[in-house]
Order: structure tokens, then C-alpha cells, then sequence
């Protein structure tokens, strides 16, 4: 269920109905909007009562939330929300790109290729310290190690960070390291990992699952969401399907469908989602043409000797290319390029 108050709703109305609230032993999230704030109601095991609520003063309506999920959905929340990463905005027509390794392999490694991305424009990096690897025999990643060197490099070129955690382990070491937190597609259903997540104080990366619905995927969010962190970006990876000319299928209809049904930005990650350089600046157009609020790709200096994912890693060059492209379509879709994080040195 969802409190709206009226426009001119003050700050004491507003804590009366979340008094109200916690009285009846449930949980209150107030979501400040452009207009006026909604109150969104979780920990209800059955209908609450709307008479208990639609006579407090500043109360506009009590509306019962149709679909399961409640605090990442438009009704709570009609418009965009707008995510801070380090200072880097995304969302509310801020389109931002996070690019970077998949794997950190050498400070040597990801400094080159953080250079590269900064100068092409792109505004976050990312690499990948904890992998998730289908082979318990391939590189795993370097753990602490590689977060200490994506921090390093982070602050050298002046680019907040992201990074993937597999568990509660990995977790902490991300929180305390990088500006933003991945968790990967196989993780998109680990609930009590996603519900640490929303007490870690910093925003998440959520990766749609290799075969999660549309409303599996806000399901997953709103785990984060109803522990307290509202700052989530969704990410559409591409999903399994019959097809083998690519490694997933990119669903950039998802894209549309999500910005129908919530008010969390989306970006779209083409390198895991066709798994084929080639492949890759063209879906990162479409992408971009479609309405999604960023892109997540794969850089690499030297794909082929790259530890994981080569196959599906651009060069910096293609990188550069991507960066002048996106100022050309993103006015159609009534989005531009977000501003890069300010140089600290
Ligand atoms: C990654 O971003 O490096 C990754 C492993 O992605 P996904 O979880 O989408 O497979
Ligand atoms: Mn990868």
C-alpha cells in the first residue's frame, strides 16, 4: 500500500503517518518527489486498513499497490529516479557508461585501459575483482588485491568504481573499496545477499538473471529497496535463449518494459550480452536508441591475452568511437551524456 500526501504536506504530517505506521509494527519509506512526498508501506502480512490513514491530515490517498512489488514501481514513485555513483549521476535522462575490464589483472593492465576510457569520456570504471567463472579452474579473480589496484586507478584517472560481490565476504571488501556495488546475474536471486545490500550504504548494480522475468528482476530490487537503500540501477545483460550466434540474447525491449513499471534507471551491458566484439557497438546503439539510462562495456588493451572475456572485449579504440556516436542519438530519446566526475588531483 501507498500513502500519497498532498503537495503542500509538511514535515510533521508526514512523520504522523509514519508514526502511524511503525504503531502497527510495519516499516515506512517515505519517497520524497519533484511534486510531493508517497509513503510506501512494507512488512504487512495482509491488507492494512486505509481508514486508518486516509483522515490524517496531508493524506491526498491511500492507494493498495497492484502489482507484488511496491517501493521500485512508478505508482510509488512517478519520476526517474536519479542514482549518484562518486558524484556521476544516472538517470532522469543522465546516461551514463560504465567501462572498463572484466577482470583487473595488473595495475599496469587496468590503468592503461582506465586512461583509455577516461579520455574516450566514459565515466565509471568498472573490473571485476571477485568473478564469477563457470569453470572453478578459470581465473577467479584477484579478490582484495584487485580492488586495492580498481581503487588505486579509480582515483589516479578520476573515476568513481564498481565491482562485483559474490557473497557476504565480498561484500564488505566491495562496500568499503568501490563507489557502487555489481551483483552479477547468477547472484540477481541470492535475497539475503541482495537484503546486505540494502544496509550497505552504497548504490547497486543489479544484473538481470540469465532467465529472470521482468518481474523477477524488480522483485530482486525491491529486496534492496525495502532494507533502506533506494539508490539501485538495474542492468539488462541479455538472457538465454536457443540462439548461438550470440552468448545471450539482449532483450532491449526489457529496457522499455522496466521504465513502464518502475522509476529505477536501466542500463543495458552488451559485451555479456552478445559475447562478440563485433557485436557489441552496434547493440551499445541500439541500446542508447531505445531510451536505456547508460551502458556497461568491456575494454581491454589487449583482448586476446585477457584473463576472462577477451572474445567479447572492445579495444579503447571502438570505446572512443561508442563515446563520439552516443552525443548523436541520445537527443532523440531526450537523453544525454552525464558529466564526468570532476579530476580530485
Ligand atoms: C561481469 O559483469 O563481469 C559479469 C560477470 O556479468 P554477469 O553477471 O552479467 O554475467
Ligand atoms: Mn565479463
Amino acid at each position: 500500500m501507498l500513502i500519497v500526501m498532498t503537495v503542500g504536506a509538511t514535515r510533521e504530517q508526514v512523520d504522523r503517518v509514519t508514526a502511524q505506521i511503525e504503531a502497527l509494527g510495519l516499516k515506512a519509506h517515505p519517497i520524497p518527489g519533484a511534486q510531493r512526498v508517497a509513503i510506501g508501506i512494507t512488512g504487512n502480512r495482509s491488507i492494512v486498513e486505509p481508514g486508518l490513514f486516509e483522515s490524517l491530515p496531508g493524506v491526498l490517498e491511500v492507494i493498495p499497490v497492484s502489482h507484488p512489488y511496491k517501493l521500485v514501481s512508478r505508482e510509488a514513485k512517478p519520476e526517474d529516479s536519479v542514482i549518484s555513483v562518486g558524484g556521476v549521476e544516472v538517470g532522469g535522462g543522465r546516461f551514463a557508461v560504465m567501462a572498463g575490464p572484466c577482470s583487473v589483472e595488473t595495475p599496469e593492465q587496468t590503468l592503461t585501459i582506465a586512461r583509455a576510457a577516461r579520455a574516450a569520456g566514459a565515466h565509471i570504471l568498472r573490473g571485476g575483482a571477485y568473478k564469477p567463472r563457470t569453470s572453478p579452474y578459470a581465473f577467479q579473480g584477484l579478490g582484495r588485491e584487485g580492488l586495492a589496484i580498481l581503487r588505486q586507478v579509480g582515483r589516479e584517472v578520476g573515476m568513481p568504481i564498481v565491482s562485483e560481490a559474490l557473497d557476504e565476504e565480498s561484500l564488505e571488501a566491495v562496500v568499503e573499496s568501490c563507489d557502487m556495488i555489481q551483483i552479477g546475474a547468477r547472484n540477481m536471486q541470492n535475497y539475503s545477499l541482495l537484503r546486505t545490500c540494502g544496509k550497505a550504504g552504497k548504490p547497486v548494480l543489479l544484473k538481470r538473471g540469465l532467465a529472470a522475468t521482468i518481474e523477477e528482476l524488480l522483485m530482486a530490487a525491491e529486496y534492496v529497496l525495502s532494507e533502506g537503500n533506494y539508490e539501485v540501477v538495474l542492468c539488462e545483460r541479455g538472457i538465454r535463449t536457443f540462439t548461438e550466434h550470440t552468448r545471450n540474447t539482449v532483450d532491449l525491449a526489457a529496457v522499455v518494459a522496466v521504465q513502464r513499471l518502475s522509476h529505477l534507471p536501466i542500463i543495458v551491458d552488451p559485451s555479456h550480452g552478445t559475447g562478440k566484439r563485433h557485436k557489441v557497438l552496434p547493440m551499445a546503439r541500439a541500446a542508447a536508441a531505445v531510451g536505456a539510462d547508460g551502458l556497461m562495456i568491456e575494454v581491454h588493451h589487449d583482448p586476446s591475452r585477457a584473463l576472462s572475456d577477451g572474445a567479447q572485449a572492445v579495444v579503447p579504440e571502438e570505446l572512443a568511437q561508442l563515446m563520439q556516436q552516443l552525443p548523436v542519438i541520445l537527443p532523440l530519446v531526450g537523453r544525454h551524456l552525464t558529466a564526468q566526475q570532476r579530476p580530485t588531483a
